[in-house]
């Protein structure tokens, strides 16, 4: 298939799919007993329009028409390239989400059959609760919620933890989320020194909670560390600094934002008292979406119940959880959550696979003389850290589109999601891409090496 062929049949797959979301909105506007004669004139013409852009679809040609949404393109990145975009590649939707997402698009779509107590985690339909039990089990924890991304995950914890100026041992890679939602609940953090390696080891985190104790007479409040960082995305000791955290009886958040959805997670063996994930990074959820799980000894206090009371009419609203302002994911996001999960937990059994592609391609990409891997090494992900100072650079310096010359290149090849013109120190990652995919990533930056006289080993 040539990519303009390819790429035609893009444009009409979307053409058809919105075509069909037309035909869906005259079923909307009409009357339950059926169209009128200009709804059936409207359909009509409709279907007409499908058919022929089916046809076009099927041969790859006809003019593109306008796939704009107002002022919005129809995004086809997925679809016309490979991403090695760092945060994209586990958060794509499976195709059951994407389905899930068109017909739970509507707003509260998951309140059809709400009932008493109306909380969106005892839905039974759709089977949000039995959802939440799942979430629970897959992470080997007794509660599981759905939050709008993995930072109010965090939130929800430090809100409910801490009083003003506590400590919160946090890594020195920590994300700028974790930062976020201490200071929101008042804390502070206080960062666990990284090894030569550039790994939290246990004895470092004890190290720090030694030197907070000594600072503010206490011990900090809670610790809080992930299990991969996202800059380098290497390994941190989370068993040990969860014994660690046992020994100095202090709560420990496990940050599994990129573990949770591609790699097996098991909570009571980590030994974590809240595992939070993230659905739209690591869950092939739309954002924004994560979860938050716990143990039953947390529980009651991180989902506690509502104890305000109206003072001129009495009113309360009995077992809405606080933290999480009563429901959270109400419509689309949640139901791609519910959508991928079946296919997002067979896929964490297949993490050693997804390590071998990645170490696989990197092999290759460290076959261009000059170019190093930051990461640790092997790696144990497949989101790394590179840098091609020393090669890719080299040729940004003297060409005269800098270092958008590699952007370029890659983007004639059909791949995308480097930071565009970075040349120096990027982030890939190479999550979901199948053998076939990576073998062409690989070979692409070789055959870029080559075309501009760098060496190759
Ligand atoms: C992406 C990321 C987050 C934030 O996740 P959201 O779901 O977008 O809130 C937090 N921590 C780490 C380590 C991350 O990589």
């Amino acid at each position: 298939m040539n990519t303009s062929k390819k790429s035609i049949q893009i444009q009409k797959t979307y053409e058809a799919l919105f075509a069909l979301e037309d035909v869906r909105e005259i079923f909307r506007q009409s009357l339950p007993s059926g169209f009128n004669e200009a709804e059936q004139e409207q359909f009509d013409g409709a279907i007409a329009r499908v058919k022929g852009i089916l046809t076009d679809l099927e041969a790859g040609s006809g003019k593109p028409a306008c796939t704009r949404v107002g002022k919005l393109e129809a995004r086809t990145r997925e679809e016309e390239f490979i991403n090695i975009h760092p945060i994209q590649a586990a958060g794509r939707l499976t195709p059951e989400a994407r389905k899930a997402l068109i017909s739970y698009g509507d707003g509260y779509s998951t309140c059809d059959n709400c009932r008493k107590p109306f909380r969106l985690d005892k839905i039974s339909k759709p089977p949000v609760e039995e959802f939440h039990q799942d979430l629970a089990r897959f992470l080997n924890m007794d509660q599981a919620r759905v939050v709008p991304g993995a930072r109010r995950g965090f939130q929800a914890v430090a809100q409910s933890l801490l009083e003003e100026g506590d400590h919160v041992v946090v890594s020195s890679l920590a994300h700028y989320t974790e930062f976020l939602a201490v200071e929101v609940a008042g804390g502070v953090v206080r960062e666990a020194a990284l090894n030569d390696e550039n790994v939290v080891t246990a004895e470092a985190v004890a190290e720090k909670i030694e030197a907070s104790l000594k600072e503010s007479g206490r011990l900090p409040r809670l610790i809080m560390i992930d299990h991969f960082d996202y800059q380098f995305a290497n390994e941190h000791d989370v068993v040990g600094i969860g014994r660690v955290a046992r020994e100095y009886d202090i709560p420990f958040l496990y940050n599994g934002a990129y573990t949770v959805g591609i790699k097996p997670v098991d909570g009571k063996q980590i030994g974590a008292d809240f595992i939070v994930g993230s659905g739209h990074k690591s869950m092939a959820s739309a954002a924004p979406s994560g979860v938050l799980a716990t143990t039953d000894e947390w529980a009651p206090k991180i989902f506690r119940t509502t104890e305000m009371v109206g003072d001129l009419t009495g009113r309360k609203f009995g077992i809405k959880e606080v933290e999480n302002m009563g429901c959270t994911l109400m419509g689309g996001t949640l139901l791609t959550m519910i959508a991928s999960f079946p296919r997002v937990r067979e896929r964490t059994e297949n993490w050693d696979e997804e390590v071998r592609k990645s170490n696989y391609f990197l092999e290759q990409f460290l076959r261009v003389s000059g170019s190093r891997v930051l990461s640790e090494w092997p790696r144990k992900h497949t989101l790394t850290k590179v840098d091609t100072t020393n090669s890719f650079d080299v040729v940004a310096r003297t060409h005269k589109r800098r270092g958008f010359f590699f952007s370029d290149e890659l983007k004639a090849r059909g791949i995308a999601g480097e930071f565009a013109g970075a040349t120096r120190t990027w982030k890939l990652n190479t999550y979901g891409l199948t053998w076939e995919q990576i073998k062409y990533a690989a070979d692409s930056i070789l055959e870029i090496a080559e075309k501009y006289g760098l060496g190759i080993n």
